[in-house]
């Protein structure tokens, strides 16, 4: 309808070559995408925003820039900067922005149920609203930079004025994009795969030019296809944005792979394993190919970095990851090195375990300049003697729950009560090459060569080539009896044995002992609700609602309600816990049917649970029309853990949901007439 402006005027989300993107631009595509739910169609409109930046764009940053708004960034998640607001502080900028009353605010959202819109809404109100210079795409993205680094003195209030800033300026729906920007949720069904695929598209349409006229349909379509999967190949091992996007622009796809690989410094998302449910099911996928048994450790995942700055292929500037310096073990002795630690989820983990960090160098052979380690950190308690040399207490692995009595930040080295020991598994990058494209085999053998034990302090996972039933079973037996979850089944060379950076893959098998005795996989759940409690327990949540993260619609499914096997002094922590996150109102992106708790929490908290079985409901969400139109739900869940190394949007997903269920179907089937019981 706001075709009334004349011709000759452009509209302001229009630009000239070498202009900077106006922030414009942004949220008019933002609110198309909106508009639809066709994957296809959101593909096609953010390419065409993606071309047309690259096109246009002075420099590459501002490509980059406009992907990390699209995905809710600013940099690589490995740095920790996160936007993601609260609630309180945004309705503040709102109130105090378009002088309404906080409680109007509030008001307006228990109605409408997002800020942006109540933004929107405010917004509209005050016509008459000054609005300065129009919002560059690289001026909003500094700001909300400035706003994601404050801390410390008075950084809320002047959060609050960048925030007002910004909203003074913004025009139309602007305003809806930068509260949705800001509260770290844009709710338009980007998902981070959506923006690679497009982006890949836009650097091929970009390279190939005006020659595109002159391709066949099909060879046009095989040219977007190759570069889409090389750029999801090189993003995984690469995870950086600010390096892949210059590279992709100056090169194209086929370009990437020289220069942007593996780099440490730089962590890689981790290879994850597919679950199952008996021996049997390991051997029908991996009988007749070489694969390999491990112990499957009962920890935390832990990869560990090593470089030289200054030595080639080392990584410099602002975007490499936290590292601690120390001196540089073996081969480059008398120079310092970069030693880094990191979770599952690329979290800087030196903080944690300070401890790690000083050991590692004593199990670094001399031959060892750089090196990518994947491994598991555990509690381990050293053995113990009397003073004639007996040993009274045999030490070894301790269960989690002792690691995860440690404090996540700021643990000192002469304050630790638990001692952990590290088991390594696989190596991944070694003195200046990436071994990504080697097999587990080759790997195991280069991680040998290079490494050596220390005792109460690293080892190497133990392991087995296992080829029968019995000898699987023998060797699940022992790995139980030594305090470890299970096994986890690698095949173990050819191709078909690289190592898939962030790959839930079906060449690695985690075979636990809770799945033998039949409870299954556990799953790992958003807290996204509570319920209060009755009677005595009116003070504190007495129940939960758990969700899982779909990433195609991006919005949290509803999973279980969960209130039993809670003891009061969980519940009264619990309840601390989710108690700042309480929302005044359910979110947009809370998908959760007929669920209704009494309060909805921020999505902050992931709990590891167990069921008795999977079943299909009318109320809750999870995984709906995977299956059938109903949504699938857990039986009797139980709580196992918090899982601190897990976001909300690493929860099990919906299709890992569906799989279970038709796991469990399928043996259900199975085992019909074939006499059960026990
Ligand atoms: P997800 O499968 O979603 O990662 P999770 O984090 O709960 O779930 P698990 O199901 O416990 O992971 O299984 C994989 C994890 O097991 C790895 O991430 C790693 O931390 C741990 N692990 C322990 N021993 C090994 C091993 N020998 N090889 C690979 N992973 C191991």
């Amino acid at each position: 309808n706001g075709a009334s402006s004349s011709s000759s005027k452009k509209a302001e989300w229009e630009w000239e070559k070498g202009q900077p993107v106006p922030y414009a631009a942004l949220a008019h595509s933002f609110s198309a995408i909106e508009a639809t739910t066709k994957r296809l169609e959101i593909q096609a409109l953010l390419s065409e925003l993606l071309t047309k930046v690259i096109e246009r764009a002075s420099k590459p940053e501002e490509v980059t820039q406009v992907v990390y708004l699209c995905i809710n960034r600013l940099c690589p998640d490995y740095i920790g900067m996160e936007l993601g607001l609260g609630e309180g502080l945004i309705v503040k900028a709102l109130a105090q922005s378009f002088g309404r009353e906080v409680s109007k605010i509030k008001k307006d959202l228990e109605q409408k149920g997002d800020l942006g819109l109540v933004a929107l809404a405010s917004r509209a109100k005050q016509p008459t609203m000054f609005a300065g210079k129009a919002l560059t795409v690289p001026g909003v993205f500094s700001t909300l930079k400035e706003i994601a680094t404050l801390s410390g003195n008075k950084s809320q209030e002047r959060k609050l004025g960048l925030i007002k800033k910004l909203l003074a300026a913004c025009k139309g729906e602007e305003t809806k994009w930068i509260i949705r920007s800001l509260e770290g949720k844009l709710r338009i069904g980007l998902a981070e795969r959506t923006v690679l695929v497009s982006l890949a598209q836009s650097a091929v349409n970009h390279r190939i030019g005006s020659k595109k006229h002159k391709m066949s349909a099909e060879d046009l379509s095989a040219e977007l296809e190759k570069g889409t999967s090389l750029l999801k190949a090189v993003y995984s091992e690469m995870p950086n944005y600010d390096r892949i996007i210059p590279a992709l622009i100056e090169t194209g796809p086929e370009g990437l792979r020289k220069s942007c690989q593996l780099t440490p410094g730089i962590p890689l998302k981790p290879m994850l394993a597919k679950p199952t449910k008996a021996i049997t099911e390991v051997l029908d996928r991996f009988e007749g190919k070489a694969f390999t048994c491990e112990y499957k450790y009962d920890g935390e995942r832990a990869q560990v970095h090593f470089y030289v700055p200054g030595e080639a292929k080392a990584i410099e500037g602002e975007d490499a990851a936290p590292t601690t310096t120390v001196e540089a073990p073996g081969g480059s002795s008398g120079k310092k090195g970069k030693l880094g630690v990191f979770s599952r989820n690329s979290e800087d983990m030196s903080v944690k375990y300070p401890d790690l960090l000083e050991s590692i160098p004593n199990f670094v052979k001399p031959s060892t300049k750089s090196f990518v380690l994947d491994a598991e950190v555990t509690a381990w308690k050293k053995a113990e003697m009397d003073e004639q040399g007996n040993v009274t207490d045999a030490g070894g692995l301790l269960p989690f729950q002792q690691l995860s009595t440690r404090k996540r930040k700021g643990v000192e080295l002469d304050k630790i009560a638990v001692r952990v020991k590290l088991f390594a598994f696989d190596l991944l990058y070694i003195n200046g090459e990436s071994l990504l494209h080697e097999d587990l085999a080759t790997r195991r053998a280069k991680l040998r060569e290079h490494f050596q034990p220390v005792e109460n302090e690293f080892d190497f996972a133990t392991s087995q080539d296992c080829n029968t039933v019995e000898e699987i079973q023998t060797f699940l037996d022992a790995s139980v009896a030594d305090r470890c979850e299970g096994l986890m089944v690698k095949m173990l060379q050819g191709e078909d044995a690289f190592y898939e950076p962030s790959r839930r893959s079906m060449n690695w098998l985690k075979l636990k002992k809770d799945y033998l005795s039949g409870t299954g996989d556990s799953l790992d759940l958003v807290v996204i609700g509570g319920y209060y409690g009755k009677g005595k327990r009116t003070h504190v949540y007495g129940a939960f609602l758990l969700g899982c993260w779909d990433a195609d619609s991006e919005s949290f499914q509803s999973v279980c309600k969960i209130g039993t096997g809670f003891s009061e002094a969980n519940l009264e922590a619990f309840t601390a816990q989710l108690k700042p996150l309480e929302l005044t109102v359910k979110k947009g992106y809370y998908d959760v049917g007929g669920a209704a708790p009494d309060v909805f929490f921020e999505p902050k908290i992931v709990w590891e649970v167990l069921t008795a079985d999977l079943s299909l409901s009318p109320v809750y969400t999870a995984a709906k029309g995977a299956v059938e139109s109903r949504g699938i739900s857990l039986r009797f869940p139980r709580f196992i853990r918090i899982r601190e190394d897990k976001d909300a949007e690493d929860s099990t997903s919906p299709e890992q949901i569906a799989d279970m269920y038709r796991a469990q179907a399928s043996a259900a089937k199975g085992s019909k007439g074939g006499g059960g019981g026990g």
